[in-house]
């Protein structure tokens, strides 16, 4: 894992399970590395509205209570650790073997807090195609994500394609009428 990246890796993780999807390689990678065991869905249950309410916070830039309240609910332990030799140092917001809901939470929390207080690689947004829900973390070099997934960004491009071909084609003036002054 590259841990430059860790806060926005956390964060793509806090999204994830805010989308409600299935575990990525991400996620195995950070349990496998911290020892912690896969949540079932009564420990996903316990975490979810509170993780959800502060994604969106931090989709929306405000307000950062939802964000405060993950804090509260799931305090980060924060510590340096070393147990990854390559990659070196790097923070921790919770225990290695904790419980998954406590680990996400303070882990996820912490991230979100960084991100909504402006770290500088990583934003979180709402996908903007028609009917999608879903969050997704922009971590390109110009923010300018857009949409969750390659399959919500062709799917907008089609039907702006199609709206524009209609428009189109009823400003074209239908034939046989001609102008009567001609
Ligand atoms: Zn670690
Ligand atoms: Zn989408």
């Amino acid at each position: 894992m590259r841990y430059v990246a860790y806060i926005g890796n956390l964060a793509k993780l806090a999204v994830e399970l805010a989308n409600g999807d299935d575990p990525s390689d991400l996620r195995r990678e950070f349990f496998a590395q911290h020892r912690v065991a896969e949540p079932d869905g009564a420990a996903l249950a316990e975490l979810l509205p509170a993780l959800r309410d502060a994604v969106e916070a931090v989709a929306d830039a405000g307000p950062i209570d939802p964000v405060n309240r993950l804090l509260a609910e799931f305090p980060p332990s924060i510590h340096v650790s070393t147990h990854d030799e390559a990659g070196g140092p790097h923070l921790h917001f919770a225990r290695n073997g904790e419980d998954a809901a406590s680990w996400l939470g303070r882990s996820c929390g912490a991230a979100l807090a960084h991100v909504i207080s402006g770290d500088p690689d990583v934003t979180v947004g709402r996908c903007q195609a028609d009917g999608c829900a879903r969050f997704y973390v922009d971590d390109s070099r110009n923010r300018s994500r857009r949409f969750c997934s390659n399959t919500c960004a062709s799917r907008t491009t089609v039907a702006a394609y199609r709206a524009r071909r209609k428009t189109t084609a009823a400003a074209r003036p239908r034939p046989g009428r001609t102008d009567p002054s001609a």
